[in-house]
């Protein structure tokens, strides 16, 4: 037989770690380290499992980009001592840190999994385990001595999805996550299918990971509605420092066409602030120019989010706004795709 993948199980927090006190019913942390005792079938898995976790873990809403550089540290650290890494978070915000985590690691060619559940490791109906199993399943998963697996995934309920695509839909079903622009990489059923075709495979094998942690937060996410006042906008746009607006419009990238309204959108444009056109719908794509709507933001020199979810485009911007890049590499950037999280378009 192989040798057996070396796998590093990263707990940060949110309910995946918590078990039930019998004696009160109260919800409690458990001690990372002894998962293996708590459970023991992680033993049957062809792999070797170290357990690392934060201090004080958190819940996924209290996550920042201070904790997103402090996992990427741990990643850094021990990148080239282990083959896979399992990353446990909460839920609620796990769309959003494992998108932040993809940017910051170019040339990753070692799988990265999060996931977390929606009821403790400890309950009787718990969706931890088989979350958890397969996680490190897929993280320790080769073929012809290489992981299958080379980017940042999110796994939950049965699906292995490109994290930097997913959104949490649900707060109840175990189902918590959907990623419509992109098909599931991976699905677990009886066997464990992989969609090889629709997998990222690094084109430079040779180069060297590169830990990016300089991250811009004086960013705001800005959601139209019917009816939002010039007000409400121009107050926004005037936050000091600001740098980045990612403005979520209607449908294919659609937004009010008032005069007020394209003013107040290209002076923020012009005193620098970057603004991204990304839609509210969960699932398509930014169409800039395909209706009228549209093409006054084109040409005051929106940049176009395409088909990026609303958790991506926080994190591409806090990544490349970091960069500090000039606004033609900037706006160049924003509209590729770096990690495999939005779908190129000739158009
Ligand atoms: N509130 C929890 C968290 O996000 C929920 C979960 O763990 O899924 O940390």
């Amino acid at each position: 037989m192989s040798k057996k993948p070396a796998i590093l199980l990263i707990y940060t927090g949110g309910t995946i770690g918590m078990v039930k006190d019998y004696k009160t019913n109260a919800l409690k942390a458990f001690d990372f380290s002894q998962i293996l005792k708590k459970i023991p079938e992680l033993k049957q898995l062809h792999c070797k499992i170290t357990t690392i976790s934060f201090d004080e873990p958190i819940d996924s809403s209290n996550m920042n980009t201070q904790y997103y550089i402090q996992i990427a540290e741990i990643l850094e650290e021990n990148y080239q001592q282990f083959d896979g890494f399992v990353i446990l978070t909460g839920s609620d915000t796990m769309s959003y840190t494992s998108s932040a985590i993809s940017f910051m690691l170019e040339n990753l060619q070692k799988p990265v999994i999060f996931t977390g559940s929606q009821l403790p490791i400890g309950d009787l109906r718990t969706d931890a385990k088989e979350n958890l199993i397969t996680s490190i399943e897929i993280a320790s998963a080769r073929k012809n001595d290489e992981p299958i697996i080379k980017e940042v995934c999110l796994y939950f309920e049965y699906k292995l999805y490109r994290a930097n695509r997913t959104t949490k839909i649900n707060a109840e079903q175990f189902e918590a996550f959907t990623s419509l622009n992109y098909p599931s990489l991976a699905e677990s059923g009886v066997h464990l299918t992989y969609h090889h075709h629709l997998l990222h495979q690094p084109t430079e094998k040779s180069k060297n990971l590169i830990v990016r942690k300089k991250l811009a937060t004086n960013i705001v996410v800005l959601k139209l509605f019917p009816g939002i006042t010039k007000e409400v906008i121009a107050s926004i746009l005037l936050i000091p420092k600001l740098k980045g607006v990612i403005l979520e419009t209607y449908g294919a990238g659609n937004a009010p066409t008032e005069k007020w309204f394209i003013n107040l959108i290209k002076n923020a444009i012009n005193k620098g602030i970057a603004v991204v056109n990304i839609t509210q719908c969960v699932g398509g794509s930014v169409i800039l120019g395909h209706y009228e709507t549209s093409t006054q933001l084109k040409k005051i020199g929106i940049v176009d989010g395409k088909d990026l979810t609303t958790e991506s485009a926080v994190a591409k911007l806090m990544y490349l706004l970091g960069e500090k890049l000039s606004e033609d590499k900037f706006k160049r950037f924003f509209e590729s795709s770096l990690r495999g999280e939005l779908t190129k378009t000739e158009r």
